[in-house]
């Protein structure tokens, strides 16, 4: 058992792991370069303002684990955010295995679970890779982390990737298979599986909260800014979000996450130090927001 690591908060020293780092390694840009002709890493590295990882991703594991360190960060899921990236991730668990937990973008339409057996989430973009969830396709993912006590990241929602943007490549990103009402029955089939759904629904936060309601092994991570709040029809601050699902899905499954994924920016505390304020001006008790910060995440990832 690694000694736990704490950091200040509203309730005092609090442990807390981050559900939703992305690890942008080399080789996440190496793919996305060979996904529009003529596009090199080399000139990835000029247009793209953040501090460009090395060649192997052992220095960008390093880099992260002392980021952890200076924020007092016990844990982190490292995402590794385009597929074929999983090596990436699984070499900074290996070299932190108490610090780091493997997450990896998959596509279920080329999907390999032998590669994925170390990896603890597979994170599906339905929209991105223009599938729906209720196909049969998705069908061996659960499968694979139904056997593994792992669990599924479903992307819900709007979907929007800065890098890919800047970077001009193609992202025909298609909302019919956003829907979190679509998880329900894939969900329901497969309850030992937690499934979690990122940035509440990320505009769907309405269904989002239907989902979880109905269905008991999907989790909410609360990442990111929550810029979808101004797709809500009356306006939503962040406190009353977090009212609305602890009404609703309770503090046992929800995920704190801050959506990191650069340096120099490095661990976003921003999105902690907000999502803290407001969870301690709504009166969130210390046990809940253990299980919030760290508690829920770590006890689904232990299988
Ligand atoms: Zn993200």
């Amino acid at each position: 058992m690694s000694e736990l690591i704490a950091r200040d908060s509203p309730w005092g020293p609090l442990v807390v792991a981050d559900a939703h780092v992305h690890f942008f390694s080399h080789r996440f840009f190496e793919i996305l370069a060979g996904q529009k002709p003529g596009l090199t890493v080399e000139e990835i590295r000029t247009r793209i303002d953040w501090t460009f990882p090395p060649p192997r991703p052992q220095p960008l594991a390093e880099a992260w684990a002392r980021e952890l360190d200076r924020h007092g960060v016990h844990r982190a899921a490292l995402i590794a955010s385009v597929p074929g990236d999983h090596e990436s991730v699984l070499a900074a668990v290996h070299a932190h295995p108490d610090r780091f937990v493997a997450f990896a973008m998959a596509n279920p339409k080329a999907w390999s679970p032998k590669t994925f057996s170390e990896v603890r989430a597979a994170c599906l973009f339905p929209a991105m890779h223009q599938y729906s969830i209720q196909s049969d396709e998705v069908r061996a993912v659960f499968e694979w982390a139904e056997q593994g006590n792992r669990a599924v990241f479903v992307h819900c929602g709007v979907l929007s990737v800065g890098v890919r943007e800047k970077l001009g490549l193609p992202s025909p990103f298609d909302m019919r298979f956003s829907n979190p009402i679509d998880v329900q029955v894939v969900a329901r089939r497969h309850p030992g599986v937690s499934v979690i759904v990122p940035h509440f629904g990320a505009g769907y936060f309405r269904e989002a909260l239907m989902l979880a309601d109905m269905c008991p092994n999907v989790y909410l991570d609360t990442s990111s800014t929550n810029r979808w709040m101004r797709y809500q029809e009356s306006s939503l601050n962040l406190r009353q979000v977090f009212q609305r699902a602890l009404e609703v899905v309770g503090p046992q499954r929800l995920l704190f996450g801050t959506d990191s994924s650069y340096f120099p920016r490095g661990w976003n505390h921003q999105v902690f130090e907000e999502q803290a304020r407001a969870l301690y001006e709504l009166g969130v008790s210390q046990a809940a927001a253990r299980g919030i910060f760290a508690e829920n995440l770590l006890r689904i990832l232990a299988g």
